[in-house]
């Protein structure tokens, strides 16, 4: 699943962040505990330069207490970043941040008193929860569907702090199809911009590879799924998810595996590896690569029939 936006959409997206980033001393991005790579935005990643940045990853209290720790490696390994994991149901993590902010500003700022940072975060990620508590106020609107928050916002949270809170939903394409089901398995796309079906086939087969006993221990199959058909089958069967003929409804079973998936029913879990992320990029690199000789090859083949037609035409 690729989410798309429109080519003006994207420009002025870009433009905006191009804009900011040299205003501000830092850039704070939330992004999702369950999606440490998914739900950053490659925008920023291109865009950020030397600006230092503070990523935190949010809902915390979702996700796989391991793999969060090694996503915080993952991050913190990388030039002027330091990443933390928060959460604002058990509030951990956010008490730290106004000292962590003043301990990432570069050398020839250390002795300031006050900064700019640039807040970011995709849908849903729980940035607006976030603010409200750093502000000790409801500055931000918050809510349970993509996109609430829009248009700038500067915010003053006390320690001499200052955010600019920027639109909620500015990301360019996104090139890796697994990163869109995973945006859309933890609720920061539109409903009516997923499928049901594909995210919920995503989140089993993530199950089904690397915590199967939900299929006997939450859902309570007599023995262990077969496969991604049989958990829907089965799943469908128990629940009453039929159709008119008694065939199985795998929209509406799609939908209760995503629900139950989004409120962690099904347990902590993070959808995306380090390792598997790594091998994600680099499978795209190659497809990338491909689509570019592809495109290129077709080019010299228009260029070679325009050549002989014109050649023909001259004689
Ligand atoms: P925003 O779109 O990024 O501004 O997200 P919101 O702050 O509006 O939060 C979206 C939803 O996530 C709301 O239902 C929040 O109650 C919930 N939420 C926010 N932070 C957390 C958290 O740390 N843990 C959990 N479990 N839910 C959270």
């Amino acid at each position: 699943m690729q989410i798309q936006w429109f080519p003006g959409h994207m420009n002025k997206a870009r433009n905006e962040v191009k804009a900011i980033i040299p205003k501000v001393d830092l850039l704070i991005e939330v992004l999702d505990a369950r999606i440490p790579y998914s739900s950053e935005n490659p925008m920023i990643r291109q865009l950020r330069g030397a600006t230092p940045a503070l990523k935190l990853l949010a809902k915390s209290d979702l996700a796989n207490s391991k793999l969060t720790d090694q996503w915080l490696d993952w991050h913190n390994q990388r030039n002027g970043i330091q990443a933390k994991a928060v959460s604002t149901k058990n509030r951990s993590g956010i008490k730290e941040i106004p000292n962590t902010l003043f301990d990432l500003l570069p050398e020839e700022k250390r002795n300031r008193k006050s900064l700019l940072a640039m807040i970011a975060g995709v849908p849903n990620v729980g940035k607006s929860t976030l603010i409200n508590i750093l502000a000790g106020r409801t500055v931000a609107k918050t809510g349970n569907e993509p996109a609430v928050t829009k248009g700038q916002q500067k915010i003053v949270i006390g320690n001499g702090i200052t955010l600019l809170d920027t639109p909620g939903m500015l990301w360019p394409k996104v090139e890796n199809p697994k990163s869109g089901l995973r945006l859309a398995a933890v609720g920061s796309v539109k409903d009516t911009a997923m499928e049901y079906e594909d995210v919920a086939a995503f989140i089993v087969n993530h199950l089904l590879k690397h915590r199967p006993e939900v299929a006997t221990d939450f859902y309570q199959f007599d023995s262990p799924a077969l496969d991604m058909i049989d958990f829907f089958d089965r799943l469908g069967q128990k629940r009453g998810c039929l159709g008119k003929s008694g065939v199985v409804d795998y929209e509406r079973v799609s939908r209760i595996i995503v629900t139950d998936f989004r409120k962690a029913a099904l347990g902590k879990i993070t959808l995306e590896t380090p390792e598997e992320i790594q091998k994600e990029i680099a499978d795209l690199e190659i497809e990338l690569a491909r689509k570019s000789d592809q495109k290129e090859a077709k080019k010299a083949a228009r260029k070679a029939r325009f050549k002989a037609r014109n050649k023909n035409r001259n004689r």
